[in-house]
């Protein structure tokens, strides 16, 4: 009988337990709930923070590029020589002089480089020993002659 009873009050301590634990699980999800209700206003009384943090960053990232800055804008030369009033396209067309000037400086080929106006292949010459690269079609730009040299590897606008 003691026996049993024994029995009877392991089986209530067990229910008793689950009851216990099924609680706990309750108030465990409870309180992992409740923080994050609670934390909800927290990002919009700091929300001054993050505009402010990306400042700073930013501020940073402009003080650290600022003297590559400088130093591009004082060693870049000129973007062309001569005074020839130019377009778009003499624009695009100097600038892939420059492209094929630095390629040649690499010792890199630049025949898939094509005139921005025309798409037809820059032409290089050598005249003297001296190589010159030129676009194709100057008169479509109303100029003589837009060219590199060996010499010369800053884009020339010949009028
Ligand atoms: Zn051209």
């Amino acid at each position: 009988m003691r026996a049993h009873e024994h029995e009877v009050s392991l089986e209530e301590a067990e229910r008793l337990h689950q009851e216990r634990v099924a609680a706990l699980v309750e108030q465990h999800l409870q309180e992992s709930a409740a923080p994050a209700t609670r934390t909800l206003p927290s990002p919009r009384r700091h929300s001054w923070l993050l505009p402010c943090m990306v400042s700073i960053v930013s501020t940073a990232i402009i003080g650290l590029q600022t003297p590559a800055l400088l130093d591009m804008l004082k060693e870049r030369p000129p973007l062309r020589n001569g005074t020839a009033a130019t377009d778009a396209f003499t624009d695009a067309c100097i600038n892939q002089l420059w492209t094929i000037s630095s390629l040649r400086q690499q010792k890199q080929t630049f025949t898939h480089i094509v005139e921005p106006l025309s798409q037809k292949p820059y032409v290089t010459k050598t005249i003297q020993g001296e190589t010159i690269v030129e676009c194709p079609t100057p008169a479509l730009h109303g100029v003589t002659a837009l060219r590199i040299s060996d010499n010369a590897p800053v884009p020339e606008v010949i009028k």
